[in-house]
């Protein structure tokens, strides 16, 4: 059984744009070796927008050396970005960018969900590229909710999703530079359940909704997220109310880690770099 080394409490939410009202559970700036491959995570609402067809959300911006995956559980977010993708992303749905080498996007709520109004709750996780894919071209997986198979876990527990690697067999859609589980986890209230992980992997467990106790642990509340060991395999999740879930686990990518805002490269003349291309156009335009 894995050890729990941390709970890491939802800190005070903050508006990015002025569409997301996010918890940032962990980030690079202070946390790159011990959740690496993993950089950072915003866990956006739930909150609740009015029918005033406003639209919200952030402008362009760039990003290079990473991938932003983008989870949608509730309302509608559209995205366009330089390459000349876009599209929208509902509930269930997936976004997987590679930013790579230089990607422009912009992230707003759909004009559909802003006109109807609703629920918004998302999570926007940045995954770290080894060194050697940094400079990759950009591009992104547009992974709907039929594309992810959905496995029903023993003795009602709940169900779960394999985003990335996979689960009992059924692999999770996204291609991934590094190897990584990623999974979506609705557990019901009294559900239990136990998973073994790589013995070396990073792994956490994010309770987005409800109360989950993680290998034997107090109850974890909403917005926060359970650290474990990198050492032995089990993880065991014992859900006390009808919980959201998000299991994070992947191999570390034991590489010096240099971030600047929207840029995450490994050195700092890479990130003057990033600043210098941005300015002379090769992240191309929306
Ligand atoms: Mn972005």
């Amino acid at each position: 059984m894995k050890t729990l080394s941390g709970i890491i409490k939802a800190p005070t939410p903050h508006w990015v744009g002025n569409g997301f009202p996010v918890r940032s559970l962990f980030s690079y700036h202070d946390q790159a070796a011990r959740m690496s491959p993993f950089l950072l995570l915003d866990h956006a609402g739930p909150m609740r927008f009015p029918a005033d067809g406003m639209k919200r959300g952030v402008g362009e911006h760039p990003h290079r050396g990473f991938e932003t995956v983008t989870i949608v559980y509730q309302g509608e977010v559209e995205h366009r970005d330089s390459t000349g993708q876009g599209g929208v992303i509902g509930p269930g749905d997936v976004q997987w960018m590679t930013a790579g080498a230089g990607i422009l996007h912009e992230e707003f709520h759909s004009s559909a969900f802003s006109r109807s109004g609703g629920d918004l709750q998302m999570v926007q996780l940045w995954v770290n590229l080894p060194r050697q894919d940094k400079m990759t071209r950009p591009g992104y997986q547009a992974i709907t909710s039929a594309d992810i198979p959905e496995v029903v876990l023993d003795n009602n527990a709940g169900t779960l999703r394999p985003i990335a690697g996979s689960f009992d067999g059924q692999p999770g859609p996204a291609n991934t530079f590094s190897p990584m589980q990623i999974w979506d986890l609705k557990l019901n209230a009294g559900g239990q359940a136990r998973f073994d992980l790589p013995e070396g992997w990073t792994t956490a467990v994010v309770i987005l909704e409800g109360e989950v106790s993680v290998n034997g642990s107090d109850p974890v509340g909403d917005g926060n997220m359970a650290l474990l060991s990198r050492r032995d395999t089990g993880v065991r999740l014992q859900a006390a109310q009808n919980s959201l879930v998000l299991l994070l686990s992947g191999e570390p990518i034991n590489e010096p880690v240099v971030g600047h805002g929207p840029f995450v490269m490994n050195t700092r003349q890479e990130i003057l770099q990033a600043f210098e291309d941005l300015q002379r156009g090769t992240f191309g335009s929306l």
